[in-house]
């Protein structure tokens, strides 16, 4: 095993805590429907302000200790954003393809299908972020696990939201929330048999924080206003930036 043993209990803990986060929220998405949208507008505040407040100042303090080329890392974090990007939009692209072909209204239950499992393998790579975080530092392991663990939550509802939106039972769709929620597990564990070199974990960290700043600011906030859009909804997400911002300066 690479990860040091004393970070691979916490980062066990953190992995486990995203698991229960994306399965509570995978229920509350199935039990509990007015309040989703205010949570994901504070969801989307925690994951971005730990972005700019733990993930960049982190990533910039390896550039200059490291000695490494700036725009390299740089490199790693617009493409962690944009191929998050390029792959969310040609699953909605697909999407409605799928609306057009088959009756109005209507999407294809395979759709629901395909769109959660990108969500689980997505949930995979949040659980190898956490385990690389640890390796790095347990700051930066604090950092990626508080983030993941906020955003997860909304991964399990959207995991709930994409197969009963594509007509799909619930009983087909919880065997996918719980894939999902154990997706994170199996994501650590892959990284207990290898370690990464100082340069290559600061590229991988740069490309998380690249997919982390496109699920916050790109996925989870417009998802946030799509319905009841309000002043309360943003004023949650600048509570949850501060609250980011809070958990920094306490690291
Ligand atoms: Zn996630």
């Amino acid at each position: 095993m690479n990860t040091a043993p004393h970070a691979f209990f916490p980062s066990a803990a953190f992995a486990a805590a995203a698991a229960l986060s994306t399965g509570l929220g995978g229920v509350l998405a199935l039990r509990l429907r007015a309040h989703l949208h205010r949570m994901m507008g504070f969801a989307a505040g925690v994951v971005i302000g730990m972005v700019c407040f733990d993930l960049m100042p982190e990533i910039i303090s390896q550039i200059n200790s490291g000695g490494f080329n700036p725009r390299q890392v740089m490199g790693a974090l617009a493409a962690g954003f944009l191929l998050f990007h390029v792959l969310e939009k040609s699953i909605i692209i697909h999407h409605h393809d799928e609306c057009a072909h088959g009756q109005p209204g209507h999407q294809h239950p395979n759709v629901g299908v395909m769109s959660a499992l990108a969500l689980i393998g997505h949930s995979a790579m949040d659980g190898v972020g956490i385990g690389l975080g640890f390796q790095m530092s347990w700051k930066v392991g604090l950092a990626v696990g508080l983030a993941v663990m906020s955003h997860d939550f909304v991964d399990g509802m959207n995991t709930v939201i994409l197969m009963l939106g594509s007509q799909n039972t619930e009983r087909r769709t919880i065997p996918f929330l719980v894939l999902d929620s154990v997706a994170p597990l199996i994501g650590l564990g892959l990284t207990c048999f290898f370690a990464l070199p100082p340069f290559h974990l600061t590229v991988y960290l740069a490309f998380f924080a690249g997919f982390l700043l496109y699920i916050g600011a790109a996925h989870i906030l417009p998802e946030a206003h799509s319905e009841n859009s309000s002043g309360v909804t943003v004023a949650l997400t600048l509570a949850g930036a501060l609250l980011a911002l809070g958990v920094s300066l306490a690291l």
